[in-house]
């Protein structure tokens, strides 16, 4: 079987590409090719009663199907160069804006229009920050929440299904060069061959895509992990902040070492969950448009990015280690007081109990100092009272740390200014390429790659 365009994975950027493709090139014959099911049919089995822990699926309902990683997610849609990727780094900041702000024109067409966008544009939290030494990046958030983000979807699927072959629960296995000018794309049961290959595979597919790689001989970099704490703090505390801008993204450089500190994934009336990644358990935390599901805590994970140098190549895996360490002495999730951790003693359930943050995951009372290495302790301890002075109260005693949370970032695959790998109409975006690690950029980088095959097959 053939095609013009073959696109490897329905998150965001297949998914962008896709929509693109339809819309500029609609004569192309496009497939997509996805590991899991079609949204309708995405269904995590934990719930919470008769099933409290993952139970390894075949196929993840939450990082797979039609819609990807972010398919459950509140959707938060930021449109900023300051974070989220790198792909301005590629195709120029005001096109990387230009494209994210066509992204969020689609949403907006297909079900998101009464959503609010929230910016830091004329917030006077900018100047607070600044005089406190703290960084209050630029962007504007769209907050689609989890119940619109899902309907956006919906309706995205049902605009292109009539007009793109839509391959569900169909892995790809491998993809292999016919000539200079065409690939054949291996699944486990056939074959199809296409002109031009879009691989937008995810986190999910960071392994895939480091085998595909190899294989094809593609250059391929890895240097990054962040590690940190996710804070739960009383809602009130952070609700000037919250109420006006959602979600702020800080960065602080610390004293000591002049290392960066950041807020990341900020959860109003939230609360913090267990997150396991190949059997080792993290710390997360979501928050739901629900009124019911609200919560009077906010969470927010402070991490601090530390960068390897040649020979080490495995950052990864440090991260692993690091949140395998919490695992041994805490059974999974270690939760501490500021207060305990600053007086050098760890946590327990009656001081726990005694203070005035009331836990919303059910974590191992212990020390994260036994568990964190000095410098991003002491990295996120200066960050805390950096926080208490735009926010008076977060260097509380009671304040709650989790640790640890990890954030790991996929290899960055080595592209051209056009996405292209050194194969001549391979093009690898979103998330699998390591040039993003969002919604809006991975979106983004489908859109902008469906433009310059449009142009290349008109
Ligand atoms: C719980 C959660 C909440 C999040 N919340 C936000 C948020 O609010 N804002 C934000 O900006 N970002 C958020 N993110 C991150 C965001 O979801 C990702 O950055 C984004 O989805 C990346 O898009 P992508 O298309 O590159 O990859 P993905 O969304 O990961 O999609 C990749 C797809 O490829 C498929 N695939 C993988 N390998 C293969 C293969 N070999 N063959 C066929 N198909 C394959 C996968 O099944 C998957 O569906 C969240 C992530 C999670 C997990």
């Amino acid at each position: 079987m053939k095609y013009d365009v073959i696109i490897i994975g329905a998150g965001p950027g297949g998914i962008f590409s896709a929509y693109e493709l339809m819309k500029k090139s609609p004569n192309l014959k496009v497939a997509v090719f996805e590991a899991g099911n079609p949204l309708e049919k995405r269904h995590c089995p934990i719930d919470g009663d008769k099933v409290k822990s993952c139970v390894n699926c075949p196929t993840c309902a939450i990082m797979n199907g039609f819609g990807g990683a972010g398919a459950f997610s509140d959707g938060k849609y930021n449109i900023t160069n300051d974070f989220g990727g790198t792909l301005y780094e590629y195709i120029g900041k005001e096109k990387a804006l230009d494209l994210m702000k066509y992204v969020d024109e689609i949403n907006m067409s297909h079900g998101g229009e009464n959503t609010r966008m929230f910016s830091t544009a004329g917030s006077e939290f900018k100047k607070i920050c600044m005089q406190n030494k703290l960084q209050l990046l630029d962007a504007s958030v769209r907050h689609l929440g989890t119940d619109i983000n899902y309907i956006v979807l919906g309706n995205l699927f049902e605009e292109m299904k009539d007009h793109i072959d839509f391959h569900f629960m169909t892995p790809v296995r491998r993809i292999e060069t016919v000539d200079d000018s065409s690939y054949k794309v291996i699944t486990d049961n056939d074959s199809f061959e296409c002109s031009k290959c879009i691989v937008s595979v995810g986190r999910s597919g960071s392994s895939w895509m480091e085998q595909i790689c190899k294989d094809l001989n593609i250059e391929t970099s890895s240097n990054r992990v962040d590690i940190g704490v996710r804070v739960e703090i009383p809602a009130v505390i952070f609700s000037h902040l919250t109420d006006k801008l959602y979600e702020s993204k800080i960065v602080y450089r610390t004293a000591k070492f002049e290392d960066k500190v950041r807020t990341f994934c900020m959860n109003p009336n939230g609360i913090v969950v267990n997150e396991n990644t190949n059997g080792i358990v993290t710390v997360n935390g979501h928050s739901f448009e629900d009124e019911d599901k609200k919560t009077e805590n906010t969470n927010f994970a402070l991490l601090v990015a530390k960068h390897f140098s040649e020979p080490f190549k495995d950052s990864n895996g440090y991260g692993e280690s690091i949140a395998r360490l919490s695992n041994m002495l805490g059974g999974g999730v270690i939760v501490q007081r500021f207060g305990d951790l600053e007086r050098g003693r760890r946590s327990n359930w009656k001081r726990i109990a005694e203070g005035t943050v009331r836990p919303t995951l059910a974590a191992t009372p212990g020390d994260l100092s036994l568990v964190l290495p000095k410098r991003i302790l002491d990295g996120i301890v200066e960050m805390i009272y950096a926080l208490d002075k735009i926010a008076p109260g977060t260097a509380n005693d009671d304040t709650l740390l989790y640790g640890v949370e990890v954030k790991f970032y996929n290899m960055e695959v080595k592209l051209d200014e056009h996405l292209e790998s050194n194969h001549k109409g391979l093009y690898i975006i979103g998330d699998g390429s390591g040039v993003t690690h969002s919604l809006s950029h991975a979106s983004a980088s489908g859109v902008f790659v469906a433009r310059e095959i449009a142009q290349t097959l008109a």
